[in-house]
């Protein structure tokens, strides 16, 4: 069995289990959040020892050469000698701008970080409540356009410990924490003429709209097709940004679906898979971001792929819950 060695302490890692699941199982308390290799809120570094290529993918490079990796993804295959980030490198510092309600869930957060973040429209930060609550938002904000603000867009989950933080208690002028961008869901110049589907529920909407102006800033010059989905009209927002975009930029369309209940002209009834294969059935060739609810992303992945968009091309941000239970009140 490999052993993990912690702060000087050694812990059998029992045959399949996590570095994560190990320590946490002893009582080491490392942070983490989706435990599924999304949201690099577990990150470790490895001081001695080799971890597999698996429990590294999806980083920068430079924290690949810094020994770095995603304890939750990171089965060990030899011992191990095991720390926590050096903070003071991966955290910044950040003071909010403004905190504007988007519609009757979600906010939109603009922050100010100490220095300029590298990042691109449509990857995600972290945002700390304190040392050990972290979770990831994507920026709908695009490094070119809003030099050196960021905006997130947050929905409140009820009882959730950070969405509800930021709706009830920060504030403009607040100082916060972030960590570094990361994430493979954003927009790579290079095919300009590719036909681009977005495809977003909720707040799903943010490192889309994020995608989009930087696709359109950059010259795409292919069919761009945006479908945001929500239950009610009340639910989508940014709309008339939107068709302000949809009317100066006549190769792209804003398709706004409603799932349930009435819906209004100029909306399309369904959800937003549904909206969007009935209009291109054939999805060859397309370029596909997909964000927002991890079940309509897994679905969306896997009907895109079967009408004919290639693996490759699809690009995925699941909002991935943390796996950490509500603790009970007292
Ligand atoms: C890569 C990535 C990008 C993300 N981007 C965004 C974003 O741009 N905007 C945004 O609002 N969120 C985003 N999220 C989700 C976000 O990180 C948090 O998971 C979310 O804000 C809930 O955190 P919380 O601390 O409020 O809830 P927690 O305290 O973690 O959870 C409270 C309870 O609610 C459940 N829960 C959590 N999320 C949901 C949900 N969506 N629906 C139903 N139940 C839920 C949990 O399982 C738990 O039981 C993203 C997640 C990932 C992994």
């Amino acid at each position: 069995m490999p052993r993990i060695t912690y702060e000087g302490i050694g812990y059998e890692c029992n045959p399949g289990q996590t570095v994560l699941d190990c320590l946490t199982a002893q009582g080491v308390a490392v942070p983490s959040s989706c435990r599924t290799g999304v949201c690099q809120s577990c990150l470790m570094r490895a001081l001695g020892g080799g971890v597999p290529e698996v429990a590294q993918a999806g980083l920068k490079s430079t924290l690949v050469a810094q020994g770095y990796f995603k304890a939750c993804s990171c089965v060990p295959t030899e011992d191990l000698r095991v720390a926590l980030p050096d903070a003071a490198g991966l955290k910044l510092a950040a003071s909010v701008v403004s905190i504007e309600p988007l519609n009757t869930d979600i906010v939109a957060v603009r922050l100010r970080p100490e220095r300029p973040l590298d990042y691109r429209a449509g990857q995600f930060i972290r945002l700390y409540r304190d040392a050990q609550q972290s979770r990831c938002y994507s920026l709908a904000s695009v490094p070119h356009l809003e030099e050196d603000i960021l905006e997130i867009h947050v929905r409140q989950i009820p009882g959730g410990r950070v969405s509800s933080w930021v709706h009830e208690q920060l504030h403009a002028g607040d100082a916060v924490e972030i960590a570094d961008s990361a994430g493979q869901c954003f927009y790579v110049p290079g095919a300009p003429d590719q036909p681009l589907l977005l495809l977003g529920t909720g707040s799903g909407l943010a490192p889309l709209y994020g995608i989009l102006r930087d696709a359109l800033s950059q010259g795409h010059r292919g069919p761009v097709r945006l479908y945001h989905g929500s239950a009610s009209p009340a639910g989508l927002y940014r709309a008339e940004q939107l068709q302000a975009l949809a009317a100066t930029h006549p190769h792209f369309h804003y398709v706004p679906c409603i799932s349930a209940g009435p819906v209004p002209s100029g909306m399309r009834q369904g959800n937003v898979l549904e909206a969007a294969l009935a209009d291109q059935p054939d999805m060859t060739s397309w370029r596909v971001f997909l964000c927002g609810h991890p079940d309509m992303v897994q679905e969306a992945r896997l009907q895109v792929f079967l009408a004919g968009a290639a693996s490759a091309d699809i690009h995925a941000d699941p909002f991935v819950p943390s796996g950490a239970p509500i603790p009970r009140q007292p």
